[in-house]
């Protein structure tokens, strides 16, 4: 028996897809200890934009090790944490107009978002947040009730409090103005929702299965908040570091939000990281307040500046990921064309794109066959039934194409039919 069968929670779960044990890891390739190679269009769940072990961001680090600088500094202050903070603000922040105070929190996703809450709560003095049906922000017990999903709620074991749930843009079809119906009920005084702290939101529905807000939507949004005292969260965990796109998956729509949530792409190597980026306004925090030893990963703040600095100091990248974007439309879209509307959908935008198929069923034995052909794709979405395509940004146009033919063919295989390529 294997020391993971032997030993590891059953809560694992990834490695039930993927029943392999990998080894090393270059760029868009995973190999497992075998030698065989498999292409990675999972990138550690959105972690991994720049693939893995970047040549820039990999020396960096080394060479910052080789010099003994501080790995771990709680928040005190060290020169690594001063470099990706100046850098964030030359490179990301004032470009793009925005005025944003960083704090750093534990360095997951769910410790961003619990970070959040706690600051919109604190600030407005409210307890209530609104967020989304098929909204995921993470399964610590704050970030948990926020988030749809019955699976992860259930793992809560205790009520879960202080969250009104609405629906997200296109919930019921994109013709139903679901913003109309929010403000309707925040605007009465018997609706029985709780005026809200705050509102938290994915631009692009990652776990929710690439449910794609409209711009006019997201502005709309901001509108409402402004409207009802409440603050924007923009949870940009997942769509953010160039998902989408753009750096930030909200610039398409030109919000500026009052918070916004960074992790998974942030350090750019899949090292920890998380930051709360919101206006100084809203800095209400006394000294550790909120606090968590690991705030100063300082070997991710090395990372983290390198990436930025490597693939976003100017448009190119911005372009590249674009290119990418399309061709991964134009194979899922023959794909959907081929199959009709009935059997498939096509989901998401940006490098951040999926097809919606029936069932959950359907999809895992569409990404289990990818496997078999040397693809690690996974689903997202209520039933699991969204083929997620995740490619690291910085994926060889050859190596994209590679994959996206093994999805062709692992669908044409699950329809038992022929589909055409794209290209
Ligand atoms: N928010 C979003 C949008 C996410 O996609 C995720 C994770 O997938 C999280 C929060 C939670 O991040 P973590 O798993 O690092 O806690």
């Amino acid at each position: 028996m294997s020391i993971f069968k032997q030993m590891e929670s059953n809560v694992q779960c990834y490695a039930n897809s993927f029943p392999v044990t990998f080894n090393r890891a270059k760029g868009a390739y995973l190999y497992d200890n075998e030698g065989n190679a498999y292409l990675d269009f999972l990138a550690g769940a959105g972690s991994l934009n720049y693939g893995h072990n970047q040549d820039e961001l990999k020396q960096a680090l080394v060479d910052y090790i080789m010099q003994d600088g501080v790995a771990h500094g709680l928040d005190m202050h060290t020169d690594a944490k001063a470099a990706f903070m100046q850098t964030l603000q030359d490179v990301i922040l004032k470009p793009r107009g925005l005025d944003y105070k960083v704090q750093f929190t534990g360095p997951t996703g769910a410790n961003a978002v619990e970070a959040a809450l706690k600051l919109a709560r604190k600030v407005t003095g409210r307890t209530n947040v609104i967020s989304f049906t098929n909204g995921f922000h993470g399964v610590t017990l704050g970030a948990v009730s926020a988030t749809g999903n019955q699976h992860h709620r259930g793992g809560a074991s205790i009520p879960l409090s202080g969250v009104t749930r609405m629906p997200y843009c296109g919930y019921y079809g994109y013709n139903a103005d679901t913003l109309k119906m929010l403000d309707k009920q925040l605007s009465d005084p018997s609706s029985g929702i709780d005026a809200p702290a705050a509102f938290i939101v994915e631009t692009v529905q990652g776990e929710g299965g690439l449910n794609v807000a409209t711009p006019e939507w997201l502005l709309g949004l901001q509108n409402l908040a402004k409207k009802h005292g409440a603050l924007l969260i923009v949870d940009d965990i997942q769509a953010g570091c160039g998902r989408t796109g753009k750096f930030f998956s909200f610039e398409e729509a030109g919000l500026k939000p009052d918070i916004v949530t960074l992790s998974k792409s942030l350090s750019g190597f899949g090292l920890p990281l998380a930051i709360v980026l919101f206006k100084p306004e809203l800095d209400e925090w006394a000294p550790g307040e909120h606090n968590g030893t690991f705030r100063g990963n300082n070997h991710a703040f090395i990372t983290a500046k390198t990436a930025l600095e490597t693939y976003w100091a100017d448009q190119e990248f911005e372009k590249e990921i674009q290119q990418k974007a399309e061709l991964v439309h134009s194979y899922f879209q023959s794909v959907v064309d081929e199959l009709g509307v009935t059997h498939a959908r096509l989901k998401g935008r940006g490098l951040m794109q999926g097809i919606e198929f029936r069932t959950g069923d359907i999809a895992d034995s569409i990404t289990s066959r990818a496997f078999e052909k040397g693809l690690i794709i996974e689903t997202a979405g209520n039933q699991g039934q969204v083929v997620k395509c995740f490619c690291p940004l910085t994926i060889e146009t050859q190596d994209l194409e590679k994959g996206l033919k093994i999805v062709v063919e692992a669908i044409a295989e699950e329809f038992n039919t022929s589909l055409k390529m794209a290209s």
